[in-house]
């Protein structure tokens, strides 16, 4: 970005809001921002591993779920379709990653991995959370590839390819419990594979787990490698204890082993619950900073959705807007600079 760019540092007007991610939360924030005439700028991230501009949906194949789609489509499709949406109401994106901001001074500063800092009067932080994978390239190319390998029962158990299957879940926590009961919906069998002889799960979870007539756990074990070309047909466990090995056959596997919520570059300025997720007010986006709104999965260890995302994304701009208003910089110079037919086009400082 040149020196001019509208809220950089050396230009004269600070951005009204600077929206950090594009998953869900964050394109819905844009949107609403947008239409708001609030001109929010953008910026979406770098592909880092299997972390993508787009967010977790990159990473999946049909979404069911998400309302107005009757016919399945692709999560690319999906997020292509919201940045789109935001781009056409005036939004600009930086296809860069944040890796600092300050909040001690207002206007806040947001630094980006290469371009110059941007000044900005509000920021929204809709970061994400990256589900932890177990690491092999198998899972990895199934899991890309609708090959019967997810991290989100919820999103994808109901899939008629799943049903009547012997499903592995990988996990002893609160999250691989709850997977696993919902999986006896559909599954013939549900085996639990867990590196320990015991769950760290809360007793009552994991009593209803070991309880279900559906489940079978097998203790002491790690999934070494995922088996099949097109589509998953079984596992390889080693023993923990004894390294011996063995396989089995399974129609599909999910892995519940937890997840980080992308927080890193906040640098501790923003409070967090007690498993790091940004901590907002009850009912709100507000966080405990005074013009920083958090949205999305980096607020959410409990529904972790699209469309609860996309939720919480448009109730994030709607306070930016209200935030901004109340302090009487809704006339700010970044929001007159430039037409919306400009800014349409005007995307993306491409990091590659
Ligand atoms: P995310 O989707 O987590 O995206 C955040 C993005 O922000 C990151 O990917 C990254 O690109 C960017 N980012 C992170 N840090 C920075 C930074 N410092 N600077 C700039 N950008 C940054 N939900 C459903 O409702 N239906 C489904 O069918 C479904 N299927 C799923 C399948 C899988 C395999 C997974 C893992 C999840 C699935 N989910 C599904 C859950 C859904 O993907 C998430 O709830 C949702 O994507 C969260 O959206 P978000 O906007 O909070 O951020
Ligand atoms: P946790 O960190 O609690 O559990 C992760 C589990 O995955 C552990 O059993 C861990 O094994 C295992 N694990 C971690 N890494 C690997 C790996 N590389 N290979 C194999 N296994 C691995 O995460 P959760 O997401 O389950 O829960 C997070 C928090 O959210 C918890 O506090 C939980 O109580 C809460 N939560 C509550 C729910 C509820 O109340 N309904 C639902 C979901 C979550 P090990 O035990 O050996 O470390």
């Amino acid at each position: 970005m040149s020196a001019s760019t509208p809220g950089s540092s050396a230009g004269t007007a600070p951005e009204n809001v600077v929206i950090i991610g594009s998953g869900p939360a964050a394109w819905t924030a844009a949107i609403y921002a947008a239409r708001a005439n609030l001109r929010p700028l953008v910026f979406e991230g770098e592909p880092v591993g299997t972390e993508l501009p787009g967010g977790q949906l990159m990473l999946t194949t049909d979404i069911e779920n998400f309302p107005g789609f009757p016919e399945p489509l692709s999560g690319p499709e999906l997020m292509e379709r919201m940045k789109a949406q935001a781009v056409h109401h005036g939004t600009r994106v930086v296809s860069e990653l944040v890796k600092e901001v300050r909040l001690g001074e207002r206007p806040f500063t947001v630094v980006p991995n290469y371009s110059e800092a941007v000044q900005a009067h509000t920021i929204i932080v809709a970061t994400g959370a990256a589900a932890k994978w177990i690491g092999l390239p198998n899972e990895q190319r199934l899991a890309t590839t609708g090959g019967g390998v997810s991290a989100c029962a919820v999103c994808d158990g109901a899939m008629p390819f799943y049903r009547n299957k012997r499903l592995v879940v990988v996990g002893g926590g609160d999250t691989a419990m709850e997977e696993t009961l919902y999986l006896t919906k559909f599954a013939s069998e549900v085996v639990v594979v867990h590196r320990r002889d015991s769950f760290r799960a809360s007793k009552v979870m994991a009593q209803r787990v070991l309880s279900h007539p559906k489940v079978r756990v097998i203790w002491n074990s790690r999934v070494t490698d995922v088996l099949g070309d097109d589509f998953i047909t079984g596992v390889r466990l080693e023993d923990t204890v004894t390294g011996a090995t063995s396989e089995f056959e399974v129609g599909g596997l999910f892995v519940a082993i937890g997840h980080t919520p992308n927080t890193r570059f906040l640098n501790g300025q923003l409070s967090t619950t007690e498993h790091g997720y940004v901590q907002v007010t009850p009912g709100r986006t507000a966080t405990t900073v005074d013009g920083v709104f958090a949205a999305g999965d980096v607020i959410d260890d409990y529904y972790r959705q699209a469309i609860t995302s996309a939720g919480t994304g448009c109730m994030a701009a709607l306070e930016a807007e209200r935030w901004l208003a109340h302090h009487g910089i809704e006339d700010s110079a970044a929001t007159t600079e430039a037409t919306n037919t400009e800014t349409a086009s005007a995307v993306a400082v491409s990091a590659t």
